[in-house]
């Protein structure tokens, strides 16, 4: 038997972002995965400012090729994909489908899930992540002082008993630790089964030129969508859960092609399209993440993975601080309250969006659509974690429109030093922080042994985009930064003991 601060279930793209995160904090723990690598069919191509912006934080953002920020992703409908375009599908209707560049000091990622796991694998082994593959959970109980996991290693069949303060399930969408602990899943529920066929034709890459990634598929007696991950391989996903066999998967790559190029199949797959959100993500000593916890078909705004390696961006710095003992334990409770209403939020928007909405059954009643940037800059995390993120605020909306409201991600903007750029994101990422052009409010940060920023010393603003304004701060007051880069307070008055008491509770998740 041995114990383990943390240990996490599944080492995909949320488990191995768990790790890594939990490394950039510190805390010492125990990655196990049923599986020895990545699976043959990738699945996740998409990754966004977000998710690009936590890895900058941990230091590897560069080691991910990132899209050049003036990409756009489009989709098109057409006969064959050498053929002309029919129509333009618009992600969000009415929205120009390019995030601003000014908005993140990342851009998104186009990398296929199988070539990003082994970059964050091998990060957060750099990092000092223990992980244990091929080996399997086989049950998981919990009491006041522990969880318990028995996992079986694949290779020899031998078992072992794991004890943990903690446990993340990133055991995906039919994660059985969330069974066991029988919690229930709401939303749209199943809609359809797709099948796919994942091939190798780097000569069908020359139609990317065009501009177009996506490609809806229509012909007499055949709907279908291909995509391709970049790298020569191409995904066609059927309309239908019909298997074919070698030939009948061949006559439909070329039908979709349009031209007689040069293929390989590699693999095929089964999908199963639906809206599923659990109704808890933390259950005592067990925290749902990734798709344990929200099962969304992919969109264009990347609302799977990246929700979920937005999930244990949340929830790691946490753990942190609970084990670290800066907390209490009910900070912890935090990460239910965000992030299933943030998991919530984006069930609902995927199928009010053209592109779902079809598939949505008749009892769903979809919401007003909100703008790419609020989605993507803009979520609302409301909890005791946060001072003044009340009900009646929206639950995202653009970060100028927050412009450095409690509850958001704090607004990047960029500084132009003599020793080079740095954006206001590259101040966060490790522990609280305060920032501040009034001296006073540093000496109170430096007495409470919170890392502080004296604006205008430490952080230079540009004249075009003051602190007081993104922050709306007046001259005398504070903001108070997260370590996941959340707002997490702030104030226009001069500091007083009052003020330094919302404070320490704040941080120490105090009553
Ligand atoms: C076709 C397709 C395209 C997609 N494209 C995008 C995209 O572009 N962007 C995006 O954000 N999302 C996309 N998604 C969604 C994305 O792939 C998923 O949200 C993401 O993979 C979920 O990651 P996860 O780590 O939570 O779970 P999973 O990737 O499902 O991983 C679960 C892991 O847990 C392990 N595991 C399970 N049970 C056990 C056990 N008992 N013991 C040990 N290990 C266990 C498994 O081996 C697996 O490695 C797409 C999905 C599909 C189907």
């Amino acid at each position: 038997m041995r114990h383990v601060p943390v240990l996490i279930v599944g080492g995909s793209l949320v488990g191995l972002s768990a790790s890594l995160f939990l490394r950039h904090h510190g805390v010492p723990h125990l990655l196990i995965d049923k599986h020895r690598g990545s699976a043959s069919h990738p699945r996740a191509m998409g990754f966004t400012e977000t998710t690009l912006e936590h890895y900058r934080a941990c230091g590897i953002a560069d080691r991910i090729p990132q899209a050049d920020p003036g990409a756009r992703l489009r989709r098109v409908t057409v006969a064959t994909l050498f053929g002309d375009w029919i129509a333009e599908t618009e992600w969000t209707p009415g929205e120009p489908a390019q995030r601003s560049a000014a908005l993140s000091p990342c851009t998104g990622a186009a990398i296929a899930q199988d070539k990003l796991e082994p970059i964050l694998r091998a990060a957060a082994l750099e990092a000092g992540a223990e992980m244990n593959l091929g080996v399997e959970l086989i049950s998981l109980i919990q009491d006041d002082a522990r969880a318990t996991a028995t996992v079986r290693n694949r290779n020899d069949g031998a078992e072992e008993i794991i004890t943990a303060d903690w446990v993340i399930a990133c055991d995906g969408a039919n994660s059985t630790i969330r069974d066991g602990l029988g919690i229930s899943r709401s939303g749209v529920g199943h809609l359809r089964t797709l099948r796919s066929v994942l091939f190798h034709c780097p000569d069908a890459d020359a139609v990317l030129d065009r501009g177009a990634q996506q490609f809806e598929i229509k012909q007499a007696g055949f709907n279908a969508f291909l995509t391709t991950y970049g790298d020569g391989r191409w995904v066609l996903m059927f309309d239908d859960d019909q298997e074919r066999d070698t030939d009948e998967l061949k006559e439909a790559v070329l039908r979709a092609l349009g031209r007689e190029l040069p293929f390989e199949i590699i693999t095929t797959g089964r999908w199963e399209l639906a809206g599923r959100i659990a109704d808890r993500y933390r259950e005592g000593r067990v925290f749902l993440a990734g798709d344990a916890a929200h099962q969304l078909p992919p969109t264009r705004g990347g609302f799977g993975a990246n929700t979920g390696i937005d999930d244990v961006w949340n929830l790691s710095w946490k753990l942190a601080a609970v084990l670290q003992g800066m907390a209490a334990d009910r900070l912890l409770d935090t990460y239910h309250a965000e992030r299933h209403a943030i998991g919530w939020l984006r069930h609902q928007q995927t199928f009010s969006r053209p592109d779902y909405a079809k598939w949505a059954p008749a009892t769903f009643k979809p919401e007003p659509l909100l703008a790419n940037d609020a989605m993507e800059f803009g979520q609302l995390n409301r909890s005791m974690a946060v001072v003044g993120a009340g009900p009646e605020l929206p639950a995202a909306a653009t970060p100028k429109e927050w412009a450095g409201q409690p509850g958001t991600r704090a607004p990047h903007v960029w500084e132009q030093g003599a020793s080079g750029t740095r954006s206001t994101l590259d101040l966060f990422g490790k522990a609280y922080v305060l920032l501040s052009a009034n001296r006073a409010w540093i000496e109170l940060a430096q007495r409470l042994q919170v890392v502080s920023v004296l604006v205008g010393q430490d952080f230079v603003f540009p004249d075009e985009q003051p602190f007081a304004a993104v922050f709306d701060i007046k001259d005398a007051g504070a903001t108070l930064v997260r370590p996941d880069g959340v707002i997490a307070w702030r104030s226009d008055a001069q500091p007083d003991a009052v003020a330094q008491d919302a404070i320490d509770q704040l941080i120490a998740a105090r009553a």
